[in-house]
């Protein structure tokens, strides 16, 4: 379906099909300006495209697929937008604006749904709607630059959905919003989160990008960390971490490791003195998110006592680490959560 996506078409693909329609090239550039520029989300916007031309396209079912803001949350405490998007089939997705010091952080969903598992998660538990268009991705991004006049640095796929289970379209995403005909933002500042499909890992760092790869680690064990993500029953720790170190040789770039503490489960002393060694030499940084409390499952945040001791233990060990910054709590800021509340309210 993405190749009827008029904000799907990549630069060169677009002057190829504008070609083909029997018009002028210079036809390509102006559209594409319109979409990835002006972030324009229909014909009607572009103002100096014939609308022979617009006529031509939409006879040949080219549309530009819609993402419209069905609704937005801002956090008052601190200014978190949480973003409930829906798509031309009626599909939701969430979104979420962040303002650091560094700039605006967009965090897009990647697929509706999810078909990973993980316990925690609550973007996965009505499973997989399906996957979302490159153009869908886009949209997330320029509907929010819209909405709030604001210009965007970075972007990570932390919402919902597993980005390397849609390969082909977060491919292309990327390379468009990276592109200088679109946003031309920079892909060192994207960041690629996933589960730990290894292939696609390996995949990735053949694509010769720079941007940076997140893995979502959770655990120091394959026994821990299947009880929590049914990935790890296919791909083991080692075959996980090698790919990882694989990514790292390839593209240079410093690898990130989520790890989400869940109390009594996977934050003890001797969880951080094995997580500190399987990392060990690593060129890598990890994140360490106190798990956020779905109501679906009875996981537990680990208090701060326990989270600053994990903390010090990996510094101890020399291994960068950073809490992550609970942003949007009084907004449903975990992943799914919104949508699920939505979509369960409206049944
Ligand atoms: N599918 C991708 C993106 C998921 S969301 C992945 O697995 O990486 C980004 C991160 O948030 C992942 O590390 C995910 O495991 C984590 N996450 C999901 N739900 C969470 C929750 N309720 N609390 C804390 N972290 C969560």
């Amino acid at each position: 379906m993405a190749d009827k996506d008029l904000r799907s078409i990549e630069y060169g693909k677009m002057e190829e099909l504008i070609l083909t329609l029997g018009d002028k090239k210079y036809r390509a550039s102006q559209i594409y300006d319109w979409i990835h520029k002006k972030q324009a989300d229909s014909y009607g916007e572009m103002g100096n495209v014939p609308g022979s031309l617009k006529r031509k396209l939409a006879d040949e079912g080219y549309d530009i697929y819609t993402v419209r803001i069905n609704r937005v949350q801002e956090s008052a405490a601190d200014g978190t937008r949480k973003y409930l998007f829906e798509l031309s089939d009626g599909n939701l997705i969430e979104s979420v604006f962040m303002r650091y010091e560094h700039g605006n952080s967009v965090c897009i969903s990647t697929q509706a749904g999810c078909r990973m598992g993980c316990r925690f998660c609550a973007s996965t538990i009505d499973g997989l709607a399906r996957n979302l268009t490159s153009g869908e991705m886009l949209g997330q991004v320029y509907g929010i630059m819209k909405d709030t006049g604001e210009r965007i640095s970075n972007i990570v796929t932390m919402g919902s959905g597993e980005p390397l289970d849609n390969y082909n379209e977060v491919l292309r995403f990327i390379r468009m919003v990276s592109d200088g005909h679109g946003l031309n933002i920079s892909q060192r500042n994207i960041t690629v989160s996933t589960c730990g499909i290894v292939p696609k890992i390996r995949e990735l760092a053949d694509e010769e990008l720079t941007i940076t790869l997140a893995l979502s680690l959770h655990a120091p064990n394959d026994a821990k960390r299947r009880e929590l993500m049914p990935i790890a029953n296919k791909y083991g720790l080692d075959e996980v971490l090698k790919a990882c170190r694989y990514y790292y040789e390839r593209t240079g770039r410093r690898l990130t490791f989520e790890y989400s503490l869940v109390r009594g489960n996977n934050d003890s002393d001797e969880d951080a003195a094995a997580l500190s060694a399987i990392l060990k030499g690593m060129n890598c940084h990890v994140n360490l998110i106190p798990v956020n409390p779905i109501k679906e499952r009875d996981f537990r945040q680990s208090d701060r006592q326990a989270v600053l001791a994990f903390k010090n233990k990996l510094e101890k060990n020399h291994i960068n680490v950073t809490i992550r910054r609970e942003m949007g709590r009084d907004i449903d800021g975990a992943c799914g959560q919104l949508r699920r509340r939505i979509l369960h309210e409206e049944e």
